[in-house]
């Protein structure tokens, strides 16, 4: 089946009971037994429940994966991955990581004996340097946030196997219309459901996507045990946005080439971030592991003064100043003061994150009108 058609039909059927073409919200904590232990394979839904199944097989089904894990947010499928760690294991991630995968690693984690490296992961010798046998888990994110550097994959997984580690991709940017880590060797792809694959603002969710059976058997204990579970009006909001992802996906890629190159030929403008322009240091990977370049675009202004990027921010009217990104509407933001306020000043500048970078989430609008507003913020 092909990717979008996978999005409408993959993982959910109609309703047995009534026929209903879309998933119930099975709206239900508990589900009655015949006798003790005689039941239709769900007893509580913190272990199962029916709308979360289906959402769970269909985004298997889109990363080509064997088995999905959904959770109340990114950060709770995230935790559930270190969760496999024990005390002296060490974990190699990038230095320009989500500020929240930063701080439950530094916040949560380092203080329970588990050792995190962050290095540059766009050059995979860093990477290297810092393996040893302890090393249990290398952990991705391509594209990086908010600089868009690109993480050769396929190399990276080579690194794991050799090191006898796992390798994790944060996919949120790209999503699996973009790019489908565990066909490059990556052993565990890991969501925010709440950006582009939800897609439309409107909920919290995350998951994990995986092929290998123990190590789902171990994962779905954890899932179960902890019990970071979503809610089932949840799981149907991201199935009913799953069903749109190939379309918005495509049109995010169309504005975000048109939004990094009319900011790319204006004179007020310094850096551009955007791996689809040929000069991106990464762009080669980027090309190889990815169908297309995404809508995530950040920039810095001329002169790189962070009150000029306050007032371009303040004046930006259909890019909404919030956090979060992937929704069908244009967001803009300040990661140093936002998203990324969680990674001490120090550690950003040493990633290359300066105060004045804005980060744009390029959404469906038309595109014109995105450019316009553009146009009267940064004058
Ligand atoms: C938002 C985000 C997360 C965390 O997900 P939540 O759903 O907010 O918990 C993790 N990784 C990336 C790349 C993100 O953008």
């Amino acid at each position: 089946m092909k990717f979008g058609t996978k999005t409408i039909h993959a993982g959910v059927h109609p309703d047995p009971t009534t026929g209903a073409i879309m998933t119930p919200i099975y709206q239900t904590s508990t589900y009655v037994q015949r006798s003790p232990g005689d039941h239709k394979g769900y007893e509580y839904s913190r272990t199962h429940n029916p709308t979360r199944t289906q959402l769970q097989d269909a985004l298997a089904a889109l990363d080509n994966g064997q088995h999905g894990l959904a959770f109340a947010s990114g950060m709770a499928a995230t935790d559930c991955i270190v969760k496999l760690l024990k005390p002296g294991d060490e974990v190699i991630s990038t230095n320009d990581l989500y500020g929240g995968s930063y701080r439950i690693f530094t916040k949560v984690y380092e203080p329970l004996g588990i050792k995190f490296h962050f290095v540059p992961m766009h050059d995979m010798a860093s990477v290297r340097e810092k393996v040893n046998e302890r090393t249990k888990l290398i952990w991705v994110e391509t594209p990086t946030n908010p600089l868009l550097n690109v993480i050769d994959i396929a190399a990276a997984a080579a690194v794991a196997k050799e090191a006898g580690a796992l390798l994790v991709v944060d996919n949120t940017f790209s999503t699996p219309y973009l790019q489908t880590p565990l066909d490059l060797g990556a052993d565990l792809v890991v969501y925010s459901l709440t950006k582009y694959m939800g897609g439309h603002s409107d909920v919290v969710m995350g998951a994990i996507v995986l092929k290998d059976d123990e190590l789902h058997e171990r994962l779905r204990f954890l899932q179960n045990a902890c019990g970071g579970t979503p809610g089932p009006q949840d799981c149907f909001l991201v199935l009913r946005g799953l069903k749109t992802l190939h379309i918005r996906m495509q049109r995010h890629c169309e504005n975000g080439r048109a939004i990094a190159e009319y900011l790319q030929a204006h004179p007020k403008v310094g850096k551009v971030y955007w791996p689809g322009f040929e000069q991106h240091p990464n762009h080669e990977v980027a090309a190889k592991q990815m169908r297309d370049f995404g809508g995530m675009i950040s920039f810095v202004l001329d002169g790189d003064r962070k009150e000029d990027a306050i007032a371009v921010l303040e004046k930006l009217e259909l890019f909404a100043l919030a956090e979060s990104l992937g929704g069908v509407e244009s967001l803009c933001g300040h990661p140093a003061t936002m998203t990324h306020a969680s990674i001490p000043a120090e550690e950003r500048l040493k990633a290359g994150l300066s105060d004045s970078l804005i980060r744009l989430s390029v959404g469906i609008e038309d595109v014109e009108d995105l450019i316009e507003d553009l146009k009267q913020a940064i004058g």
